[in-house]
């Protein structure tokens, strides 16, 4: 390993994988440090991009500029790994009653939304799989990003270039000054820190109001002839890359560890049991915790005492979405120095 770098990233989950690629990709060294018996949101995510969400069908945050970007990236990643990481997946919501039918319909006439929204989506091999529903919604533009395998094939290629370090950061080894970082044998002009939920333990960066939520999912394998689509009714049925189904997922706030319970684990059954009638088998059941923030958006900014120290957290529940635009942001920031938008900049939250 070399010893120098211009820039040193602390967590190699979705974000790391993001700000170091685009940092890369600009000509600059960077060495990654991740822990890897440590588990990472982005290895047990669905990855999936939805752009109309919630029970009254909003469009998600800044989804029209997101979109793109991230469409544009993860193909560009995907060339320089050389594996599939975007699916792009129709997904199937099912309307509960003529309530639900009536927000869509009115949805449905907004120019805004009609781009995102399919009344009639095709169902293939639901019906015969899952329970009858009142009515089906179909969500365009939607897809599932792999992220457990990206952030896996990009954490493959650094390690192979002797440019990734795993080991979990002893902060008090991390020396910060005005001349640069040091970590052991390691320099550099300056860190970025995408610990994901765990930047609550970060000494310069835990003054920020980091929450984290605990989600737990199933990997479900199905006895019966799948449909392409994701599908949310209760739960996501999202089919994975070797034939087995996601299914998930829970949301706590109030969390000890990142460890799957059992109780979570009979409720995700039961919810699947409410959705499913083909025959199933739980194949996995797996837990982490997701980066959020109080008031939902991402951090993204520099340290108001230290200009050498970076952050790149708060993807919240939509990181898939979120990370290919805010890494975008926070290279220009970074690089040519141009603003943050206020509504990720970390400077919303002075430091007292
Ligand atoms: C159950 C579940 C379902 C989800 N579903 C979706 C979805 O469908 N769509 C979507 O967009 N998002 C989803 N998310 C959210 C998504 O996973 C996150 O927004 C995103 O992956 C966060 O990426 P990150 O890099 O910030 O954090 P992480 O992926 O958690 O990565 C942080 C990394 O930092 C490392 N690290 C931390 N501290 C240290 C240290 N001291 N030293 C070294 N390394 C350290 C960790 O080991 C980890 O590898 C889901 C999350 C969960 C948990």
């Amino acid at each position: 390993m070399n010893d120098r770098y211009d820039f040193i990233v602390i967590g190699q989950g979705l974000a790391g994988t993001l700000i170091g690629y685009r940092l890369e990709k600009a000509g600059k060294s960077v060495c990654y440090v991740d822990a890897p018996e440590q588990t990472s949101a982005s290895s047990v995510a669905a990855g999936i991009i939805n752009p109309i969400t919630g029970r009254r069908f909003v469009k998600s945050w800044r989804i029209d500029e997101l979109l793109p970007e991230a469409e544009k990236l993860y193909t560009e990643l995907e060339e320089k790994l050389g594996g599939q990481f975007r699916y792009e997946l129709p997904l199937v919501r099912t309307l509960f009653n003529r309530g639900d039918q009536n927000d869509w319909d009115i949805r449905s006439c907004d120019e805004e939304y009609a781009p995102y929204l399919n009344s009639q989506p095709e169902l293939s091999t639901l019906p015969a799989i899952t329970k009858p529903a009142f009515a089906y919604a179909g969500v365009n533009r939607s897809s599932r990003i792999d992220l457990a395998r990206l952030t896996e094939a990009y954490g493959t290629a650094t390690l192979s270039a002797k440019r990734l370090l795993s080991e979990k950061v002893d902060y008090q080894k991390l020396i910060v000054n005005d001349k640069g970082i040091s970590y052991g044998p390691i320099k550099a002009k300056a860190v970025i820190f995408c610990e994901g939920w765990r930047a609550r333990h970060n000494p310069w960066f835990s003054y920020l109001p980091h929450r984290g939520a605990k989600g737990e999912v199933l990997h479900v394998r199905i006895d019966a002839p799948t449909p392409e689509l994701m599908f949310k009714h209760r739960v996501f049925l999202v089919p994975r890359a070797n034939g087995t189904h996601w299914i998930g997922a829970t949301t706590e706030n109030d969390f000890t560890d990142d460890i799957p319970t059992r109780a979570n684990h009979d409720y995700l059954k039961s919810r699947l049991d409410e959705v499913l009638i083909a025959p199933y088998e739980i194949a996995d059941h797996r837990a982490a915790v997701r980066p959020t923030v109080k008031d939902r958006r991402p951090l993204l900014g520099v340290h108001p005492d230290h200009e050498n120290l970076f952050i790149f957290n708060g993807l919240g529940t939509k990181g898939a979405s979120l990370a290919p635009l805010c890494s975008r942001w926070l290279a220009d920031f970074i690089l040519n120095a141009k603003s943050l938008p206020d509504e990720v900049n970390i400077t919303r939250f002075p430091k007292k």
